[in-house]
């Protein structure tokens, strides 16, 4: 394939997931997504968004079973997103985005930080995975692995560690810390853009390890959780994350 040939391909695929599961995260309080540069200047807060689910509950089977999609996002993601907007406007929380948002994670109550690290977090999550994933990275996400952890198999060993580790509910992660990749993990529903996150950098993979994640399929096994999730892993997505 030519250098030209290469590029169109991984711009079309680039737009590609930008169409399917582009769908901002966050709407400002008027519903409007718009990023102009009069929004900037309104000091209207925020509220948090559930992004449609970009695949269908059964199709992440049978790694992930449709009943666990259905209940996690229909109920837990959902009842995350409607207490953190409860409590934006309870608590007259006024950040206008997310980032000021978890990066004043600190100063705000544990109703507004456990929520929004769930609304946040699972909206991420769904677009870490997809139907069929690609089994592995490609282009120079390959050669970031390699060199953070010497090889995708390390690399996973070491992310199923941090997972599989990770005592009672939280989350794994993979993130970019500078030129480094970092692996590590958060309790809760903390997330790595949290001021007073116990791990932080910016966030490229997540996987929920809450055992509402895998409860009615994998029972107590969290490690054959963990080994099958690697098949609907969205590295096309996860390379999009990385700059
Ligand atoms: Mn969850």
């Amino acid at each position: 394939m030519t250098t030209s040939r290469r590029k169109f391909v991984k711009d079309a695929l680039a737009a590609t997931v930008l169409t399917t599961i582009g769908t901002p995260l966050i709407l400002n309080a008027a519903g409007r997504t718009s990023h102009s540069p009069a929004d900037a200047h309104t000091a209207a807060p925020f509220e948090f968004k559930q992004i449609p689910l970009p695949y269908a509950y059964g199709d992440l089977e049978p790694n992930i079973d449709a009943a666990t999609m259905d209940i996690h996002y229909n109920k837990h993601h959902s009842t995350y997103i409607k207490n953190v907007n409860e409590a934006i406007v309870a608590e007259n929380i006024t950040f206008t985005n997310e980032k000021d948002f978890f990066s004043h994670a600190s100063s705000l109550s544990a109703k507004a930080r456990n929520n929004g690290g769930g609304a946040w977090n699972h909206n991420f999550f769904w677009q870490s995975m997809k139907p069929n994933g690609e089994g592995k990275p490609a282009g120079r996400l390959v050669d970031v692995i390699n060199g953070s952890f010497g090889s995708l198999d390390k690399f996973k060993e070491q992310f199923a560690q941090a997972a599989t580790s990770r005592f009672g509910s939280g989350w794994a992660w993979l993130v970019q810390d500078g030129v480094k990749l970092k692996i590590g993990s958060t309790a809760n529903q903390d997330n790595p853009l949290m001021d007073n996150s116990e791990f932080k950098g910016t966030p490229l993979l997540a996987l929920d390890v809450w055992e509402h994640a895998y409860y009615l399929k994998y029972q107590n096994k969290r490690a054959d959780y963990i080994t099958n999730w690697w098949n609907v892993v969205n590295w096309s997505e996860v390379a999009r994350r990385f700059s």
